[in-house]
């Protein structure tokens, strides 16, 4: 009898890494003509150094010998980028899928007919409040009537299964039902992702991620509703909260082994919510020693090597959720200045809290495209009501 080599499960896959990433985000630019308080890659304006339309086609190349079959394209806002379509073309043209995430800003009734005719594109629109209110607080007076104006257009012209996109903060855990409904309104899923303190999010972290009894609120949620709702890798470290494997979704931290980050200067990052040096892998435009080219850096760089190794659980070992929390998201730990090896900062059995109030260092992001000086105050819950003339006074480009 011929003996058959045991296939290993999925997740051990995952963990030592595959030969190409299964979710490849690459921001296209830093140039943004919002400035939501939270953004992970503290965009605003262009960077002078961004990738030229031609190495941007020389990537897609790549990738479709990789044979990456899709990519989510973000920034910045992407489709700000005067070769957007064209790239948003050449990349399906060579067989990689496009998910691109916007505000709506470009999404006019011609390109949603235009978007509505391609099997291979999807939208995500990011709407961070179920009211103008609560959405115009985090991503600006006017983003709520545009992002709505861009899933109007997308329902008008055919589009099928836009996604809306929200990160849950304090202020809209309450609005779950209703960013469900208005996904339904417009024939969208919903997608709803955890609020990191990466970016311009480190600022306001303290103040607008979901308070304990709140996370509590967010999993009886998920769990109810879950299948209907993506979420990604986002709320692993809620998996404490009940039984093992009630939550849909990754419960991994994904960096450097299925998830990877391509920023708008062809650096390459562990994560999108890593955009710090201590997660920089290298630059697909240099040879930084392992060879240029994306696949090279992601097959070859020490970093990604190092998170493929198994992972020490250092203090989360004796909690008996480790298997399905995996001690959290590293990039959550990391932008809190708490230890990589320790509890998430929302950890489900508390010990987060202890941790947070005791003096930390946080580190700051390596990059900032920020078109406005730190904010001081606290996120005002009321807002100006009446939009801006111009959504950007100051051109991002
Ligand atoms: S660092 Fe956090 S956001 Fe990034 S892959 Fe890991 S769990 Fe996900
Ligand atoms: S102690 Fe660690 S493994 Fe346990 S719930 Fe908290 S973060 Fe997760």
């Amino acid at each position: 009898m011929t003996s058959v080599a045991p296939v290993p499960r999925l997740v051990e896959q995952f963990e030592h890494g595959l030969d190409a990433p299964i979710c490849l985000t690459w921001e296209l630019t830093y140039a943004c003509n919002l400035a939501c308080v939270h953004c992970l890659s503290s965009s605003g304006k262009r960077d002078p150094r961004e990738l030229t339309t031609q190495q941007c086609k020389d990537i897609i190349d790549e990738l479709e010998r990789m044979q990456v079959f899709y990519v989510n394209i973000g920034g910045g806002e992407p489709t700000v980028r005067s070769d957007f379509w064209e790239l948003v073309d050449y990349a399906t043209a060579h067989h990689v899928g496009v998910k691109f995430s916007t505000n709506g800003v470009r999404i006019t009734p011609e390109v949603a007919t235009k978007l509505a005719a391609s099997d291979y594109v999807d939208v995500q629109i990011s709407l961070d409040g179920a009211t103008a209110e609560i959405n115009d607080a985090v991503r600006g007076p006017g983003s709520f009537a545009m992002a709505v104006r861009a899933l109007e257009n997308l329902k008008a012209a055919g589009f099928k299964d836009a996604k809306i996109s929200v990160v849950v903060t304090r202020h809209n855990v309450d609005q779950l039902d209703d960013f469900k409904a208005l996904a339904d309104q417009y024939g969208a899923t919903l997608r709803i992702t955890r609020l990191r303190p990466s970016g311009r999010g480190a600022d306001v972290w303290d103040e607008l991620h979901p308070t304990a009894a709140q996370q509590r609120q967010l999993y009886d949620w998920l769990v109810a509703h879950g299948e209907r709702v993506l979420t990604g890798d986002s709320f692993f470290h809620l998996s404490g909260l009940g039984e093992p494997g009630a939550l849909a979704g990754l419960n991994l931290c994904g960096a450097g082994r299925v998830v990877c980050l391509i920023d708008p200067v062809g650096d390459v990052y562990a994560c999108p919510f890593a955009i710090h040096d201590r997660f920089l892998a290298g630059n697909i435009l240099s040879d930084s020693g392992f060879g240029a080219g994306f696949q090279n850096v992601w097959q070859n760089a020490p970093l990604f090597r190092e998170l493929r190794e198994p992972q020490s659980a250092g203090a989360c070992g004796s909690c008996g959720h480790y298997d399905s929390c995996r001690g959290g998201c590293m990039a959550a730990k990391f932008f809190t200045g708490l230890p990589m090896d320790g509890p998430d900062p929302e950890c489900v059995q508390g010990y987060g809290e202890p941790a947070l109030a005791l003096e930390r260092d946080k580190p700051k992001p390596s990059v900032d495209h920020s078109r406005t000086a730190p904010r001081k105050g606290p996120v005002p819950l009321k807002l100006l009501t009446v939009p801006p003339k111009k959504f950007c006074n100051e051109s991002p480009i």
